[in-house]
C-alpha cells in the first residue's frame, strides 16, 4: 500500500482506497497502472523538494561561511558573528532535513515498489 493523491480534492488517500475518504470520489474505476503511475510521480515531485531543499541549505551554509570570513577582516576570526552563525547553524540544519528526506523517500521506494 502507498499514500497517493486523490485526482478530485488532492488529498492523501490509500492507493487501495475504493473511494476518496475525503470528497468521496470513486477509484474503482482507476487500474493498478494508473495508481502505480500516480504513486510514482508524487515520488518523483517529493524527490525534486528536497534536492532543492538541500541545494537551498548549501547556499546558506556558504553565505553564513562568507559572512564569517569577510566580516572580520581576515579569515576566521574565533568567535564567528551571530550573523554568521545563525546563517550557518540554518543551513546545516536544513541541508540535514533535505538529506533526511531524501533517505526516507528512498526507503519508502522500495516498499512502495515492492507493495504495489
Ligand atoms: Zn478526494
Amino acid at each position: 500500500m502507498a499514500i497517493i493523491q486523490c485526482p478530485v480534492c488532492h488529498q492523501r488517500i490509500s492507493s487501495l482506497a475504493k473511494v476518496c475518504q475525503h470528497c468521496g470520489a470513486g477509484l474503482g474505476e482507476m487500474t493498478p497502472e494508473k495508481r502505480r503511475q500516480m504513486a510514482a510521480y508524487r515520488h518523483k515531485r517529493q524527490s525534486e523538494l528536497a534536492k532543492k531543499v538541500s541545494l537551498v541549505a548549501l547556499a546558506v551554509t556558504f553565505a553564513g561561511a562568507l559572512t564569517w570570513w569577510f566580516e572580520a577582516g581576515t579569515g576566521w576570526q574565533w568567535p564567528p558573528s551571530t550573523t554568521a552563525v545563525t546563517l550557518l547553524a540554518v543551513g546545516l540544519g536544513l541541508y540535514l532535513v533535505g538529506r533526511g528526506w531524501l533517505l526516507w523517500l528512498h526507503l519508502t521506494r522500495s516498499t512502495v515498489k515492492r507493495l504495489l
